[in-house]
């Protein structure tokens, strides 16, 4: 536990390290406030079997792997991996055959909490019961299960080793806040703020830029790993304007009322104004045309589709005039996602102190944000031949 905090420059290797959604299951945690993830998978629903009704399959006897890459700690990632698994058994049963035996990885990075999500997958159901009495016994599972720590911006896996790649709300969580972006010599040092929503250009190039670079190694890795025939289906946080400093929703969550929430103990004498000066949100909502970029130069996979879908709001609440519900929700949400590397930076303490300040300022601008907050995703269906 960070009690004092850290004057953190978050180097790749420290934000791997500590990196996570907000753990266990109590009212903040991710297990907690990730339905509208959950709302919005579904919608892709279709666009997810897509992909996999391109999967090349092998014989029966051939194990099929799928690997959830970000899966995070709550039963989003237990729904997507049971949902591929149905519709690949589905295939395999249309064309006369018994499933194949599935794995599952769940991957994330080494301090999500694992515990928590094996903890929520349901038993196994395999043994002496055929596949489709697995399959017909809802509450069970009919694979084998394991986690994976690491970063997808690398290797995670043996070579042409996994069938279906899927990653969620995810790859928008940069590597690292480039180090430009915290010199404070330099003109994309991002003074005064602490996400680039409405920073100057050469802060928001230098997030572009790292963007495009850990995408790139995200690919690259991932088509070592991918069999011949294999798909992936990926979805992160995007936006629709051009300017990398207009971050749309992301920009709403993590550049307004938290942003004022930390402008807040500054004028309490809490904290120095160089403190949150250092503190940046390392995540980049790209634009269609800088996810293209990067998928193209790769060269690896070929493009099925590529869009950007209209997600909706992060905010599931269930009164949406209630303007405490709604600001309520709206800092759980805050931070569920980013409360472990504000406590990492300023300590337990002065982190509540925070949140503290961040909910009473979206109560105020509820309506405002129940009509504008809304997220727009990328969604790629990438196949390797
Ligand atoms: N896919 C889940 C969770 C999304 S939250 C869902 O649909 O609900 C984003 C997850 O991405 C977090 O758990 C975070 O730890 C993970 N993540 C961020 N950067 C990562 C990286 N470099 N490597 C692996 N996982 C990463």
């Amino acid at each position: 536990m960070a009690l004092q905090g850290d004057n953190l420059v978050v180097s790749e290797r420290k934000l791997e390290k500590m990196l996570c959604m907000k753990g266990g299951k109590g009212e903040t945690s991710y297990a907690n406030n990730s339905q509208a993830q959950a709302k919005h998978a579904r919608s892709m629903l279709h666009l997810l079997e897509s992909t996999l009704d391109r999967v090349q399959l092998e014989s029966p006897e051939t194990p099929f792997a799928v690997a959830d890459l970000g899966c995070s700690c709550s039963g989003n990632t237990i729904s997507i991996i049971d949902a591929i698994i149905k519709h690949i058994s589905k295939r395999y049963e249309a064309m006369g055959y018994d499933p194949p035996e599935f794995s599952a990885f769940f991957s994330d990075l080494p301090s999500n909490d694992f515990n928590t999500l094996f903890q929520l997958l349901p038993p196994l159901f395999i043994n002496g019961a055929s596949m489709e009495e697995c399959l017909a016994a809802d509450g069970h599972r009919s694979y084998f299960a394991a986690g994976v720590p690491g970063s997808f911006y690398r290797r995670l896996f043996p070579a042409k080793s996994i069938d279906v790649f899927y990653s969620a709300f995810s790859l928008h969580w940069l590597s690292q806040v480039p180090e430009i972006v915290m010199d404070k010599r330099s003109t994309a040092y991002n003074k005064g703020r602490v996400f680039i929503h409405g920073a100057s250009e050469s802060t928001a190039n230098a997030y572009k830029k790292q963007f495009q670079e850990d995408l790139a190694g995200f690919l690259r890795s991932r088509s070592h790993e991918i069999k011949k025939g294999g798909s992936m289906f990926l979805v992160c946080l995007g936006r629709t304007s051009v300017e990398p400093s207009d971050q749309g929703g992301a920009g709403l969550l993590f550049g307004t009322h938290f942003q004022d929430a930390w402008n807040d103990l500054i004028e309490e004498g809490l904290i120095e104004s160089e403190k949150r000066d250092s503190f940046n949100i390392p995540v980049y909502a790209p634009s269609l045309q800088d996810f293209k970029e990067v998928v193209e130069a790769d060269g690896s996979f070929a493009i099925n589709k590529l869009e950007v879908f209209r997600g909706g709001s992060p905010l599931i609440v269930s009164r949406p005039d209630d303007e405490v519900e709604v600001g309520r929700a709206f800092a759980n949400s805050c931070r569920s996602v980013c409360g472990v590397l504000v406590d990492a930076h300023i300590g337990d303490e002065l982190s509540e102190e925070l949140f503290k300040r961040l909910e009473p300022r979206a109560t105020a601008h509820a309506k405002e944000l129940i009509e504008q907050l809304q997220f727009f995703h990328i969604v790629a269906s990438l196949s390797f031949s």
